[in-house]
């Protein structure tokens, strides 16, 4: 038996999950699989692993003595689960453990263990029937992450697997298997022949009690979102009654930006760090984990947005639209006006350590302001949130299927996520959400649900990790949503060009260590555009540091000296400052391109590393006509992949260091042997040179013009015609700068792109590199 607290006690009967503990035992104990739906908060990753402890799981000696394993999608959730569940376990509580990268807590008395999927997934390698345990919970399977999702596709085999073995040997017992859901999209799982071969999993459901959340949509959707939090929040601030606030953002930086901001108008509290004591695993022994990188643009991706254009309001709004919400109900009081605020980033970056303060208790006198990405969509029940702020936006794994370019980029997240964020509100009590974004855009723009992850990212990195945990037929593996043939056999053709793989499909030795690498094999140089097109210099044409402000002064300038077409000395001036910034943009060119005239890859490494020099990255960003936010963002990368680096060799690899000495001419032509071996499949050849030349080819008399095939066929056109078969160079390649006849014959380039409609209506959109 366990002893609770009265406090624990009291907590645990008001949840759903505790409710329905008889059914769910009943089902566990009936099947093999089964799959438990309840609401966020309604208990099941801290419940379930209770139940099947008390009920002898996990315990020597009993029918089920291998461990409970509960898997968790991110690391903070692992941790903090743990720390709760140990808790709330009460003389047990050294019975339960969690395993993370680099960090474990597990030893011989464990009975229950957290862990990340990455680490069950290292774990499935190295024991393929799981034999240390007896019951693994799949928890939060409705994100569908691409590890959650392996997880699965393994669990369904490892079942039948570890049943014939225990028929040969009855000291193997079988396994149990839970999935556990906060939504109902589960008929992936439930109604997948190939997962589960002795039928449907049944589906238990825990009532989900909430209590009511008012949402508020605004009447109007700002495009500076930060912004917006910043007012919505501050106005909240001063507004409302008691209660904590959750703030949705998309990225570490929006975060920080908005903490300084909230911190500088208000009084913020101040807090001492406490620090706990951990085994650090070695570096090889740690497994990869979704959240190793973060990388993107904090910017909306424009594409096929421009809809809700109507919608999106620069300005301010006024002072009665902005009360709008925050309103008190009867009997409720605003806080005191000199309440500190208890301002805490929460995001997977951020050490572990960090992430575990949300659930200190904050300050007296002060309202806890928590500023977070999707980690606190799902995954962690925030005590005493009243009320959110929700962004409507993520930053999610973007990948191009004919580009073949990942990106991480911000989008409108589905309604389904919507309602999650909206429920943080109302755990505790009656809350509060306040959306922005208008319910017209949410009624427009947002999905049902988000796609599964496995259909967002590049396959070739999922295929090589499954290679490397020994699996060797993919093709068949039981995806609960399978990617394309094509495109599994296609990665596994890649997989073998980069050596990654032999031709029999073992995983290489180089192989192994792409793998522990949070990135796709070929994704190097897919941080995006890093410098100022040409095209866009024009001074009318909104520049990199212009103001929205000056942006709209510029073009009423503008329409007005159209009206007059007569040139004025403004005119003239305009026209100096233009050949000014366009002698300039050549020059910066120039001094990028010193190394290797030819190599737009060497290009943005000089970039890259001249920016490591500059003291004001900014300033520095806008005389040198960089994307300053690229190379912030290319910045944080290449520390990330340093720190990657160092841990998986340690002791062979140096600190990050910002600025890099030139490299040598051997150095040069060592990385431009490593570009085109890492681009293998990405290599045209000028079209008269091929070994079957076209038929009277036209004369280019530009080298954007010049038209090139694709060796691997990337693009698949039909046709025999050159117009349907031929890709070219972009015109901000430093190749376009050539004559026709200096274009080489081969050129390895890192992605095709399909231009932007042409302004001659009846010309194809060219494909180029
Ligand atoms: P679910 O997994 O269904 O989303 P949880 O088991 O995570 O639900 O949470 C159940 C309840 O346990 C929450 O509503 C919350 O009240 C409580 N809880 C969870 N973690 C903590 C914690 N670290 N501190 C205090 N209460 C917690
Ligand atoms: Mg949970």
């Amino acid at each position: 038996a366990v002893d609770r607290t009265e406090e624990i006690q009291t907590a645990r009967l008001g949840l759903p999950v505790v409710g329905e503990e008889q059914k769910i035992m009943e089902a566990i104990h009936n099947n093999s699989v089964v799959v438990i739906w309840g609401a966020t908060g309604s208990g099941k990753t801290t419940q379930l692993p209770q139940f099947l402890f008390e009920s002898g799981f996990g315990s020597p000696g009993s029918p089920n003595p291998g461990l409970i394993g509960v898997t968790q999608p991110r690391r903070v959730a692992a941790v903090s689960m743990a720390n709760r569940v140990s808790q709330e376990l009460g003389q047990h509580a050294e019975k339960v453990s969690y395993q993370i990268r680099f960090e474990s807590t597990a030893s011989k008395k464990t009975a229950i263990k957290f862990m990340t999927d990455g680490i069950l997934l290292r774990e499935i390698a190295d024991d393929f029937a799981l034999r240390k345990y007896s019951i693994i919970l799949i928890d939060e399977a409705h994100e569908r992450s691409v590890n959650t999702d392996i997880l699965i596709g393994m669990v369904s085999r490892i079942v039948g697997l570890r049943k014939s073995l225990s028929k040969e040997d009855p000291s193997v017992k079988p396994l149990k298997v839970v999935i556990m859901s906060a939504t109902l999209r589960i008929s992936d799982f439930t109604e997948n022949p190939s997962l589960f071969r002795d039928g449907a999993p049944p589906l238990v459901q825990a009532e989900g009690r909430q209590y009511p959340v008012a949402v508020h949509f605004s009447r109007r959707t700002q495009r500076d979102y930060v912004e917006d939090a910043f007012r919505k929040v501050s106005r909240g601030h001063r507004k409302l009654p008691a209660g904590g606030m959750l703030v949705f953002l998309t990225g570490q930086n929006e975060i920080r930006q908005l903490s300084k901001r909230l911190k500088q108008a208000f009084k913020p509290t101040q807090r001492e760090d406490t620090t706990q004591a951990k085994v650090q695993l070695s570096a090889n022994e740690a497994p990869l984990e979704a959240e190793d990188l973060e990388l993107g643009g904090t910017e909306m991706d424009n594409a096929g947005h421009d809809d809700y254009d109507s919608d999106m309001e620069i300005t301010g709004l006024d002072d009665a639209e902005e009360d709008e919400g925050f309103e008190l109900a009867e009997g409720e009081e605003a806080m005191d006006s000199s309440t500190r605020v208890h301002v805490l980033p929460l995001y997977s970056q951020l050490p572990t350590k960090e992430q575990m303060k949300v659930f200190e208790p904050p300050p007296e006198n002060s309202r806890v302001i928590i500023l977070a990405t999707n980690v606190a969509e799902t995954s962690l029940t925030i005590p005493g949130i009243k009320y959110v702020f929700d962004c409507g936006r993520a930053k999610e794994k973007q990948f191009d299927l004919f580009t073949g370019v990942q990106s991480f980029q911000v989008g409108w997240i589905s309604k389904a996520s919507a309602n999650q964020r909206a429920g943080r509100a109302g755990r505790t009590g009656p809350g509060h959400c306040y959306r922005m974004y208008s319910s017209a855009v949410y009624e427009s723009e947002f999905a049902e649900y988000t796609d599964p992850e496995i259909l967002r990212t590049p396959i070739e990195g999922v295929v090589l990790q499954m290679k490397s945990m020994g699996l060797h037929n993919v093709i068949n593996f039981p995806f609960p949503t399978p990617p394309s043939r094509q495109g599994l056999a296609k990665a596994e053709k890649l997989l073998k060009n980069l050596g990654a793989l032999t031709a029999d499909g073992q995983v290489t030795p180089i192989g192994r260590r792409l793998s522990t690498y949070p990135l796709s094999p070929v994704a190097a140089l897919a941080v995006g555009d890093l410098f100022v097109p040409e095209n866009q210099l024009d001074p009318n044409n909104p520049l990199p540091t212009t103001s929205k402000k000056q942006v709209d002064d510029d073009s009423d300038s503008d329409s007005d000296s159209n009206k007059r077409k007569v040139y004025t000395n403004a005119d003239r001036l305009a026209d100096d400052e233009r050949e000014q910034r366009t002698k300039a943009y050549a020059r910066a060119q120039r001094l990028f391109s010193k190394h290797d005239d030819t190599s737009d890859a060497l290009k943005s490494l000089s970039a890259i590393c001249a920016y490591g020099y500059a003291s004001d990255g900014d300033a520095f960003s806008e005389k040198m006509f960089l994307r300053a936010k690229a190379f912030k963002e290319a910045t944080q990368l290449r520390r990330q992949l340093t720190d990657i680096v160092r841990s998986n060799n340690p002791g062979l690899v140096p600190a990050y260091e910002a600025r890099l000495p030139e490299p040598s001419q051997k150095q040069i032509k060592a990385l431009k042997q490593i570009v085109t071996a890492g681009f293998i499949d990405n290599v045209a050849i000028r079209a008269d040179l091929a070994p079957v030349p076209p038929e009277n080819p036209r004369a280019p008399r530009r080298a954007i013009d010049v038209p090139y095939l694709t060796l691997f066929r990337s693009r698949d056109g039909k046709g025999q015609d050159l117009q349907e078969r031929a890709v070219y160079v972009h015109p901000s390649s430093l190749l376009a700068k050539l004559t026709p006849k200096e274009m080489p014959q081969y050129i390895t380039y890192s992605h095709l792109q399909q231009s932007s409609a042409s302004l001659v209506s009846d010309q194809v959109p060219k494909i180029r590199m």
